[in-house]
């Protein structure tokens, strides 16, 4: 099961042009000095929301809102995102993903099912694992990048200064 740190019942920001509920995945494997949502990045939370009771919220949402974003945390990280997705979908909402390309593969594996990306590009290349901690970060979004593109699924990608100043909304 989905292992989700935090929930936003209703929100008009993350999702272009749609009323959306998020779905805060827990858990990050990236250390950015900048990261708002610290208390995301474990892979265990302390304050977990059970993905059931996230469905029985949605089922009571259905018509009034338009759209579900898994944001994190790093959604990408979680090998049940894309069944978690079908649930979604199935209940008729548009899926949307924050992500900052941490995991390619599981990013190609749910592509399928998403109907809009919003991508987190945490720095330029060449600083990118600097700014992330991470080594093989820059790999990683660039190979998300290049699926992404390739893929047509709409999408916006985010930056951050170089002045390492914070995000306009919750870091994916
Ligand atoms: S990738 Fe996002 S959630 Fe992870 S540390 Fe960086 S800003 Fe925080």
């Amino acid at each position: 099961m989905l292992r989700v740190g935090g929930l936003t019942r209703l929100s008009a920001s993350d999702y272009p042009g749609k009323l959306a509920a998020v779905v805060f995945c827990q858990g990050c494997a990236w250390r950015c000095g900048y990261c708002h949502n610290p208390e995301l990045q474990p892979a265990r939370g302390k304050a977990e929301l059970p993905w059931t009771r996230v469905v029985s919220f949605l089922e009571r949402r259905r018509g009034l809102l338009d759209a579900v974003v898994f944001s994190g945390g790093e959604p990408t990280l979680q090998a049940s995102l894309r069944e978690a997705m079908q649930e979604v979908k199935a209940m008729g909402f548009l899926v949307g993903l924050h992500t900052a390309g941490m995991v390619p593969r599981r990013l190609a594996e749910v592509l399928p099912l998403v109907d809009w990306v919003g991508m987190d590009v945490k720095a330029p290349f060449e600083e990118h694992e600097r700014v992330t901690g991470a080594r093989g970060s820059a790999r990683r979004a660039r190979a998300s990048l290049r699926l992404l593109r390739a893929s047509g699924v709409a999408c916006e990608l985010h930056t951050v200064s170089r002045a390492g100043s914070a995000p306009g909304r919750a870091p994916a």
